[in-house]
């Protein structure tokens, strides 16, 4: 099974507050989509890389960056030469720049797509390898996720109208995992605007799998997230000396 790794990385990362493109923020030294690549290719499971950023960033450049990287090892041993990177300008909406870099792949090749946000650059390699074997077992969809720590409750204003069971809640994260067809054809008949992939395929019909996330696998969205990324990269590596 050939397996194409989708990274939308062309969020403006507002809520973050540094001023700059929250994928190439930097992070113990390397950017958050270069930390989310790293990864991701460690687990020797994806074999052509797409990648949405935003219209700020040099495409020459990431290019270049992208291609010493992946030609550095950091991909899968099955293959024998780096597939070239595929980039493309993101969309106003985190679902446009998916279906832009999924219109972009040099399709037919590929059996399975992972999507993973850039923000969830800390996620580890261990967690692409169970969703690509959950689908390589048969899966349409994949996704890894956790149980919620918080009760959540529905409101309306500022008024509870329900609390939810949280035993059969579940937090989702990212890498998600899905056939290539199964993800091109929620791309084209779903509509509207959806925060994630896997909540399209649920509108087709079909069955969305679930494999254990990891903790490390949260987003970087707000400062403390930032704060929370530094410390699990120090402990990364104090473990590594
Ligand atoms: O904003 P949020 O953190 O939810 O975005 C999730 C992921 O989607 C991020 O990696 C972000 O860069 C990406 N994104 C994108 N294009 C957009 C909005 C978000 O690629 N227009």
């Amino acid at each position: 099974m050939r397996v194409a790794l989708i990274i939308p990385a062309a969020g403006r990362g507002e809520r973050l507050g540094v001023g700059r493109p929250k994928a190439f923020v930097e992070l113990a030294g390397d950017s958050l989509l270069g930390h989310a690549l790293r990864n991701a290719l460690a687990s020797g499971v994806i074999d052509v890389v797409g990648i949405a950023h935003p219209r700020s960033i040099d495409q020459r450049d990431l290019y270049v960056d992208l291609m010493s990287r992946i030609s550095a090892g950091q991909v899968s041993g099955r293959r024998r030469k780096p597939a070239e990177p595929v980039l493309t300008i993101g969309g106003a909406t985190r679902r446009e720049s998916v279906s832009a870099v999924l219109a972009a792949l040099p399709g037919e090749v590929d059996a399975a797509v992972l999507v993973h946000d850039a923000a969830r650059c800390l996620a580890p390699p261990d967690v692409f390898t169970a969703v690509a074997a959950a689908l390589a077992a048969g899966a349409d969809a994949v996704v890894p996720a956790l149980p919620v720590a918080d009760t959540i409750k529905e409101v309306s204003g500022d008024v509870v109208t329900r609390t939810l069971d949280r035993a059969s809640l579940r937090a989702v994260q990212t890498p998600q995992g899905f056939g290539k067809d199964v993800l091109v054809r929620a791309h084209a008949e779903v509509a509207g605007d959806v925060s994630d992939d896997a909540g399209m395929v649920e509108q087709l019909g079909l069955k969305v799998h679930v494999v254990p996330g990891h903790p490390e696998a949260f987003k970087i969205t707000h400062p403390i997230d930032r704060m929370l990324a530094e410390a699990v990269l120090a402990e990364r590596a104090g473990r590594v000396r």
